[in-house]
């Protein structure tokens, strides 16, 4: 009996050690990743520059170091395309044409159906005409959390499915470029596949999975594009992690070009910021167990679907294009995994409706005009509501009072 529990507990002890010791080299691995592709060397990684290319190089020889395949065009790493950006006439910034390059590796399982995990490397180097939020001389946007992070966390998990008991699927990793000026790469690896698309059961997406917050709150994004991933997301109990779902396949980053075909979707994004699109997305602000949860939550998602076969696919509402077909904005960041009533303010861009009527970060809107916001819809929706030039009282939450405020649009 003493001989059993003594066996038992250095088992324990030893298997404890053990898994520390995963975690400990996990979190280690996936500040590697981070820190190297977020650096100024890297240049802020912009499609079709030198630092898209030696980011481009690294994810390829971290695929290999993985003992992946390589499933680019032609057999090798990579999926080049051409991108093209027509002159924009109603502003200063010009056309850009060029092109860059998709990084592809392949989990051989030998069966029928594909998952595919994906986040986009690129990044918005010295700034982007147009795409970055920094006012001031030019600076490396070294993209830690857009979306080196999401980088991180889809190299992990291809190092995690590798042993995973899930071999019901292949697995397919794409790093994807072109995304910062309009989902290029994805396009083109959904217009062009390596694999058969039709083959594929699900796909999923991080795109800023560097911020999880105290709450530990996880947006997920297009939990309506099969009826399965409502139930499958509620039974995941990862680290404490809320999951906050929405549910159209269309937003603005990878996972739309999939849904697009037809195949379930669902995009990981652990929340907006101030340093969002701006040279202080650094490293050194990105939570790494935060990452490491999210994958681990991923990888639970991956391992309960496993041998559930090619999941259903349904179409969902477009939001997004309503979202932008507005004429008036507040000129607001809004805190998408804000849990509360109302739409919290992330941040407040200068010299927009919001800061000239005096809104601050962190204040909640509870009313547009006529219109109550209980969330971000209801937000959009009262925004719907006006054309450039109205006035509009905007009431919010500040401290527990509620203050009114006339905008401008
Ligand atoms: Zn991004």
């Amino acid at each position: 009996m003493k001989f059993t529990l003594l066996f038992l507990l250095t088992f324990l002890l030893c298997f404890s050690g053990f898994s520390q010791d995963n975690h400990a080299t996990a979190l280690q691995g996936m500040r590697v990743d981070v820190v190297y592709l977020a650096s100024n060397l890297l240049e802020g990684r912009a499609t079709g520059e030198p630092g898209e290319s030696l980011a481009a190089q690294y994810i390829a020889s971290r695929f290999a170091g993985e003992g992946l395949q390589p499933k680019g065009t032609d057999g090798s790493w990579f999926q080049p395309f051409d991108f093209n950006i027509k002159e924009n006439p109603h502003s200063n910034t010009g056309g850009k044409a060029g092109n860059g390059k998709n990084v592809v590796a392949f989990l051989d399982n030998g069966a029928p159906t594909t998952v595919v995990v994906g986040a986009h490397y690129d990044h918005l180097g010295y700034g982007l005409d147009g795409s970055s939020l920094y006012v001031g001389d030019s600076a490396v946007h070294n993209g830690a959390d857009d979306n080196a992070s999401g980088v991180a966390a889809m190299l992990y998990l291809a190092h995690y499915l590798k042993t995973s008991p899930a071999k019901h699927n292949n697995y397919l990793f794409i790093a994807f470029s072109g995304e910062e000026l309009g989902l290029y790469g994805s396009k083109n690896f959904a217009n062009n596949p390596t694999i058969d698309l039709s083959s594929v059961t699900y796909m999923l997406n991080m795109d800023m999975v560097g911020r999880l917050n105290k709450e530990k709150v996880l947006a997920i994004n297009g939990a309506g594009t099969s009826p399965v991933w409502k139930d499958e997301l509620a039974k995941i109990s990862v680290g404490g992690i809320k999951p906050k779902t929405t549910d159209s396949g269309i937003g603005p980053s990878d996972h739309t070009s999939f849904y697009l075909k037809d195949i379930p979707v669902l995009h990981f994004f652990t929340g907006q910021h101030t340093d969002y699109h701006k040279p202080s997305d650094d490293s050194e602000l990105v939570n790494y167990n935060g990452i490491y949860e999210v994958a681990q939550f991923m990888a639970t998602l991956i391992e309960n679907l496993d041998g559930q076969g090619k999941l259903a696919f349904t179409k969902t509402k477009d939001e997004q294009k309503e979202a932008t077909s507005f004429k008036v904005t507040l000129g607001v960041m809004p805190d998408y995994v804000y849990e509360g009533e109302g739409m919290r303010i992330d941040a407040v861009l200068d010299d927009r409706p919001a800061q000239k009527g005096g809104l601050k970060a962190g204040d909640v809107v509870i009313q547009i005009g006529d219109v109550k916001v209980k969330d971000i819809y209801g937000y959009m929706e009262g925004l719907g509501k006006f054309n450039k030039g109205d006035k509009a009282i905007v009431k919010v939450k500040r401290n527990n009072e509620v203050v009114e405020t006339e905008v401008v649009f």
